[in-house]
């Protein structure tokens, strides 16, 4: 169940994943590979699906990549990562690629549409018109996606010039968050004057300010019951990047706006593109929407404890945890809601270690060496010595067999 109230949208199907009403925030993720390198790319999808993707964005700029397109979908099949829905990005010649290649076309779950990118005037017009009817020939949704690098400029000299002329004119930020959100909206109406349904429509509107993007998206939620795709656009690189994509999601989840949500993280040279999804996983984990794995409290440490036993500990148990996790997740529905607690002395220890399913609270310096372990709030046992660890990490294992594998069915619900 939802910790807020959300928008009420109506479900837009892409591919097997449902998206926007009550159905679970979903992540998705977008390739950096050349598409046009299908076994590059359809390794990297299959590498982000992994991870925790429910839907993949590859981009389609060439003929090159859009002939590839099929391929790439069936390298995934054979890969057993055939259910991960791919969404094509079209930008300049999405409507001579989308007509062009019919293959293609029917291979993507659905297309991601820049309404700033497909020409001017009446081609502007043209080409919009020519990539929906393709959306609707193959039955394929289409997310309308803003984003202020790319923002339709005859629509903003127009809005900039009218507000010019107003009596008290309003600050130009205002104009250009409105004409963002005045460019998704007018973009999805003449989509649905074309034909396209009403539930085949996402829209975004991103910005790479937090506050702009949490403003932008305001504004939106309160024009249109469709779904919502959130995210900051070219977040930027590190720990930066992570606290203003964090801000800037929470804020909006936290009012109950967004259906979709990508992190854009720049990954660093031969970095790991899986972690934006982690990011979104962590995310939406943390405030409480899904629950992907099992989370492990740790303490920081401070002057009280003498040796690194606990963060070690903290670590091990974290890496146990994600290596068991794709077994698990089958055998033991339920587990990704595990709590796991590892502190490092006797201040916040026992009562930390009662607020998990499991816990244990390490000795801090001068206290004996034992650490009491806590199972559902009660003291369970004492562990010490060398094998504290192991054993701690055996008891955790039959705590999930008999939790989450029905031997004690019934007995802890919360
Ligand atoms: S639980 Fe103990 S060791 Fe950990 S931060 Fe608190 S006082 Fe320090």
């Amino acid at each position: 169940m939802s910790p807020v109230r959300r928008r009420q949208t109506p479900t837009v199907r892409i591919g097997p994943v449902p998206v926007g009403s009550d159905h679970p925030i979903v992540v998705q993720s977008m390739t950096n590979t050349d598409t046009a390198d299908a076994a590059a790319t359809a390794e990297q999808v299959r590498l982000l699906a992994e991870a925790g993707s429910e839907i993949v964005r590859i981009t389609v700029n060439t003929r090159a990549a859009a002939e590839r397109v099929p391929e790439i979908a069936s390298r995934l099949r054979d890969a057993g990562e055939g259910d991960v829905p791919l969404i094509g990005d079209f930008h300049f010649n999405g409507h001579v690629l989308l007509r062009e290649y019919p293959e293609c076309a029917d291979e993507l779950a659905k297309y991601r549409i820049n309404p700033g990118n497909v020409g001017s005037g009446q081609r502007h017009d043209e080409n919009f018109a020519t990539m929906i009817r393709v959306a609707i020939d193959h039955g394929k949704p289409v997310r309308i996606g803003v984003n202020w690098g790319s923002l339709d400029q005859e629509l903003l000299t127009q809005r900039m010039d009218e507000n010019s002329h107003r009596s008290e004119p309003h600050a130009a930020r205002d104009v250009m968050l409105d004409t963002m959100v005045e460019s998704a909206l007018r973009s999805a109406e003449r989509a649905e004057e074309i034909g396209l349904a009403h539930d085949h429509i996402v829209l975004s509107v991103k910005m790479s300010g937090v506050q702009d993007v949490i403003d932008a998206y305001e504004r939106l939620a309160t024009a249109t019951d469709l779904p919502l795709h959130v995210g900051l656009t070219e977040a930027g690189l590190g720990a930066r990047a992570v606290v203003t994509t964090t801000a800037a999601l929470s804020v909006l989840l936290q009012r109950g706006i967004g259906d979709t949500v990508r992190a854009s993280l720049t990954p660093s040279p031969g970095g790991d593109r899986a972690e934006e999804v982690r990011l979104c996983r962590y995310v939406l984990q943390a405030l409480g929407f899904r629950h992907f794995a099992p989370q492990v409290a740790a303490c920081p440490g401070c002057g009280r404890t003498t040796s690194t036993l606990f963060q070690s500990m903290a670590e091990e148990i974290q890496g146990w945890l994600e290596e068991r996790m794709p077994e698990w997740k089958s055998r033991y529905p339920g587990v990704e809601e595990l709590r796991v607690a590892v502190m490092g002395c006797i201040v916040n220890g026992p009562g930390e270690s009662k607020h998990a399913h499991v816990g244990i609270s390490l000795p801090g310096t001068g206290e004996a060496p034992k650490a009491p372990v806590f199972v559902d709030g009660e003291k369970r046992t004492t562990l010490q010595g060398p094998e504290i660890v192991h054993d701690f990490l055996a008891l955790l294992d039959e705590y999930v067999e008999a939790r989450y594998g029905g031997a004690l069915s019934g007995v802890h619900e919360d």
